[in-house]
Formats: structure tokens, C-alpha cells, sequence
């Protein structure tokens, strides 16, 4: 959950605040070498294959318009055709499918932002104690469907950032989506008025893999921005290099200095130095993730007060404690004393209730012997306990009269 406007994160249950932005911050730029790494590498393999805009675009948006419009030359007819009741009818399916698509998908990612138990309340309870989330869900809605049904591959072409990097991320040695050119040029088939000593390549210029490209490129003219890596083009190739009895792979996974000298593709030193820095800040990472606690507490004397004499032989001091509750279950705490003869005395309660994925804070006395007391300052030591589990460990000073 990214709920950025509480500012509470929670990545593979592990509740982040605020305070824990610095690790927040590493993991993103861990995420960007690893991109980075992934991408010199492996080059768009993330968009043809993870991207959320891509899946959505050819797993649903795209079979629904297929499902509803038919096959790409029938859609094509159809964009044509007079504006009959027919393709009124079709159309107007498609954008129905197409907005309540959105829709759902618009409940989803608002469950990312504030939670599933919030959205269920958006659902269940009567809409007018919930018009802010259903706006949201609206916006949102209207968004994704604008994205899928009108601006569709721009979207990968003009706005995502990550693709624009391509050309700088990407280099000979990356692995593309590339054709052939020495298999396949020259392109073309041998036609009756031809001479017959003209050789042509295993490309018989069809056109399949630029009529399936979804950002329509023709991927023989070499590596280009706006290629996604969907691989619709290798799949078209090969189905017409079966039918023409060929080789498959006239368009395949390779990179351009594989293509160039049939050399396979190699773990370069480039690479190699991408890999040592994501191991770097890995390292780090783990280093703050494991050492990072699920509680973060914060005690201080009560400001204004010194010390208060409790009968002849006792003085206590008024402490105020804060607690931080990173698990996803309620604790109560309770304090006790470690360095000192004493005892600890809750205001209210005889512990401090802290509920989950929240702050707790109370206040408590600490009573201790005055006989012990030698200096103005002592320095106390606290455990706190979730029961008989000890969490961790508070020092404080106590405040006594001057000898
Ligand atoms: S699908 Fe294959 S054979 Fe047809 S034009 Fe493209 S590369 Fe050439
Ligand atoms: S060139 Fe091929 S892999 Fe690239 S976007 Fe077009 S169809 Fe997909």
C-alpha cells in the first residue's frame, strides 16, 4: 500500500512511515540500478512483458476490442464502413466494456493507495459519507479508460520516462528484438518479370510484423524508441517463415553485434560494473531493512517539571513516552526499570496501549528511593516488555534534589 497522503507505506506486509524514508528512498534507487542493470542487459523485456500498461493493453483492452470488433482487417473495414446501427452497437459495446474495465481496475489501484479495508467501506456504506472516494474512483476510472481506449501506445512512445532512456540505457550488446538483416536482405520474392540470377534473403516483405506492431514500426529498419519489446512481430515472422518453409527466427532475441557476427551475446564489462553497484546498494538495503525496528519509542521528561518529593524517603519524576507501532497488531507495553531499585507507575493504566499501524503515547511516573539518589542527574534504564517479551531498551535521566 502506498497511502501517500497518510504517508504510511506497507511493501510485503512491513508497515514504512515517514520516518523511515531514507529507506524508502535507497529502495527506489536500488529499483533504478537494477533497472538500469536489467535494461543494458535485457533491454525492454520489462515492457513487453511486466509493464502494467502493456498486460493490461494486449491481455484485456485488446482481446475485448478483438472479441467485440473482430480481427484487425474486420476492425479496419469496419473504421470504414457508414455509421450503420451495427457499428454503433459494436462500438458502443467496446467502450462500455472498455469504461467498466477501467472501473475495476481503478478499484485496485485505489486499494494500493488507501488501503482494501477503506475501499470496502467506499463499497459498502451509503455513498454520501464517501463522495471524496468515489470522485477518486471516478477520476481514476475516466483516466485508465482515456489512457486504453484513446491514447493508448503513446502512452509508451511519448510519456513513460523509462522509455525515452532506452537509447541511452541500451547498447550494441543489449538483448532486442531484432531482425536479421543479413539473413533476410535482400527483402523480397522472386516474381516472373525478374531476372532469375537476382537472390533474394529469407524476407519475403510481407508486412506481418509491422501490421502487429502495436506501436506500428517496421523492425527491420533496426533498434527504435518506440519499440516495446512485445514481441507480436517475432510471433508474426515465424508463422509466415512456417509457411514459406524457412528457418523461424528471421526476427528473434538478439543483440546487434550478434546479428552483425553471429557472435552470442555476452556478459560485458559494463554490465559487469551495473552489477557491482546494485550489489552495493543492496548491501545497504538489507543492512537498514534488518536492523530497522517495528517499534520506535521516544521518552522525555514532562517539560516544566523537576522533581516531586513523595513522603520522606521517595522522588519521582514525570516522564512522557511516545510509541511507534510498525506490526499490524495492537501492544501493550510495560516498563520497567533496569539499572535502579524503583518502580514505574503507568498514569491511567498499568500499561501504555499502542495500536497496530499506529502511535500510542502516555505518561508515567518514575519512583525512586531518595537515598539513592547521590547526584542531580541519574541516569535510568528502561525495558519495555510486550508482555514477557522484552522489545527494547530507553535511557533516560532522572532529575533529584542537590545533595
Ligand atoms: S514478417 Fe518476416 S518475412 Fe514478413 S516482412 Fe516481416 S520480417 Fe519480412
Ligand atoms: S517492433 Fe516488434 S517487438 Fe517491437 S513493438 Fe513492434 S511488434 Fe512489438
Amino acid at each position: 500500500m502506498f497511502n501517500i497522503p497518510q504517508g504510511k507505506f506497507i511493501v510485503f506486509g512491513k508497515i514504512f512511515w515517514p520516518q523511515d524514508f531514507f529507506i524508502f528512498g535507497l529502495t527506489m534507487v536500488t529499483f533504478i540500478f537494477f533497472i538500469i542493470l536489467f535494461t543494458a542487459a535485457f533491454g525492454r523485456l520489462f515492457c513487453g512483458w511486466a509493464c502494467p500498461q502493456t498486460n493490461f493493453m494486449e491481455m484485456m483492452f485488446r482481446k475485448v476490442e478483438f472479441m467485440v470488433l473482430g480481427s484487425a482487417n474486420e476492425q479496419k473495414a469496419l473504421k470504414q464502413a457508414p455509421w450503420t446501427g451495427k457499428k454503433i452497437t459494436k462500438v458502443a459495446v467496446k467502450h462500455v466494456l472498455f469504461f467498466l474495465l477501467s472501473f475495476i481496475i481503478a478499484n485496485f489501484f485505489l486499494a494500493y493507495v488507501i488501503g482494501i479495508d477503506d475501499l470496502e467501506k467506499i463499497i459498502t456504506e451509503p455513498l454520501s459519507g464517501h463522495l471524496a472516494g468515489l470522485t477518486s474512483i471516478l477520476i481514476f476510472s475516466g483516466v485508465f479508460y482515456g489512457v486504453y481506449a484513446f491514447f493508448r501506445e503513446q502512452a509508451c512512445t511519448v510519456v513513460c520516462p523509462y522509455g525515452r532512456l532506452q537509447s541511452v540505457l541500451l547498447d550494441k550488446n543489449s538483448m532486442i528484438v531484432a531482425y536479421d538483416y543479413n539473413r533476410g536482405e535482400p527483402r523480397g520474392i522472386q516474381k516472373k518479370n525478374q531476372p532469375a540470377e537476382l537472390e533474394f534473403g529469407d524476407c519475403i516483405d510481407c508486412f506481418q510484423c509491422v501490421r502487429v506492431c502495436p506501436t506500428g514500426i517496421d523492425i527491420r529498419n533496426g533498434v527504435q524508441m518506440e519499440c516495446v519489446g512485445c514481441t507480436a512481430c517475432i510471433d508474426a515472422c515465424n508463422d509466415v517463415m512456417d509457411k514459406v518453409h524457412k528457418p523461424r527466427g528471421l526476427i528473434r532475441y538478439a543483440s546487434e553485434n550478434s546479428i552483425a557476427t553471429g557472435e552470442p551475446l555476452h556478459y560485458t564489462p559494463r554490465m559487469k560494473m551495473y552489477t557491482g553497484l546494485c550489489l552495493v546498494v543492496l548491501t545497504a538495503l538489507s543492512a537498514l531493512l534488518f536492523t530497522r525496528k517495528d517499534i520506535n519509542v521516544t521518552v522525555m521528561r514532562t517539560p516544566g517539571q523537576l522533581f516531586q518529593e513523595r513522603g520522606a524517603d521517595s522522588v519521582s519524576n514525570l516522564y512522557n513516552i511516545k510509541v511507534m507501532n510498525k506490526t499490524n497488531k495492537d501492544i501493550p507495553l510495560t516498563i520497567k526499570l533496569v539499572n535502579i531499585d524503583g518502580n514505574v507507575q503507568v498514569v491511567g493504566k498499568p500499561y501504555v496501549h499502542v495500536v497496530k499501524e499506529g502511535q500510542g503515547s502516555g505518561s508515567f511516573f518514575i519512583v525512586l528511593p531518595a537515598k539513592d539518589i547521590h547526584n542531580r542527574k541519574t541516569e535510568v534504564k528502561l525495558d519495555l516488555y510486550e508482555g514477557d517479551n522484552k522489545i527494547l531498551t530507553e535511557t533516560t535521566s532522572f532529575l533529584g534534589p542537590v545533595q
